[in-house]
């Protein structure tokens, strides 16, 4: 393969694109039984969620909507800069309804703490959250997601919509970047 291909950067593959797609469907499995006959609002979080939000909502087969939010925690590179703000707010008003947020990763869980606080104030029926992915950090924040594809250690993982300086979203595996590629 040409080592301009971006999969060369990948040297620990964590979950191959198999994987998250059983795990996927088996998320869609639980949720389909529990918002079954309920008026499902799936909310992606941008722009990490985007493929999981396709995989997912494809896997279940109900009927729902889908609506976007974008929050920035993150500046360009690995460390969390403390600070929410809402990039891109939902086009949805969603009182009365049944909102699950879906989103790619938890790390510190600042992000969805943050989030949940923010939908929970605009009268929702519930509020609920699943995610692809748990770091242990997550455990210390109050956010208790409802379905969780994996824990995982406490690595930067990119692929599957998880970017390193937007990169690497487009990688169908989830794994850890070769060292050459931060320096
Ligand atoms: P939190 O607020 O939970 O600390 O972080 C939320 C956001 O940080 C995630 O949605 C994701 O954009 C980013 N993030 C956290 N951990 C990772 C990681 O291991 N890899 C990548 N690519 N992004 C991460
Ligand atoms: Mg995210
Ligand atoms: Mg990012």
């Amino acid at each position: 393969m040409d080592s301009s291909h971006v999969e060369h950067d990948l040297v620990n593959i964590l979950f191959t694109e198999a994987q998250i797609q059983q795990r996927l469907g088996e998320m869609a499995l639980q949720i389909t039984e529990d918002y079954e006959g309920r008026d499902l609002l799936v909310v992606g979080v941008l722009r990490g969620a985007v493929m999981v939000m396709a995989d997912l909502a494809r896997a279940m087969p109900i009927h729902l909507e889908m609506d976007w939010m974008a929050v920035s925690s993150y500046g360009s590179g690995t460390k969390s800069s403390g600070v929410v703000r809402i990039l891109k707010d939902l086009d949805t008003d969603i009182s009365g309804r049944d909102v699950l947020i879906v989103d790619e990763i938890i790390d510190t869980g600042l992000t969805l703490s943050w989030l949940v606080n923010n939908l929970s104030s605009r009268s929702p029926a519930s509020v609920e959250i699943a995610t692809l992915l748990r770091k242990p950090e997550a455990l210390s924040m109050p956010v208790e997601p409802k379905y969780v594809g994996w824990d995982i250690p406490n690595e930067f993982v990119v692929g599957y919509g998880l970017d390193y300086r937007e990169r690497y979203r487009n990688l169908r595996d989830i794994g850890t970047l070769a060292p050459h590629v931060y320096s």
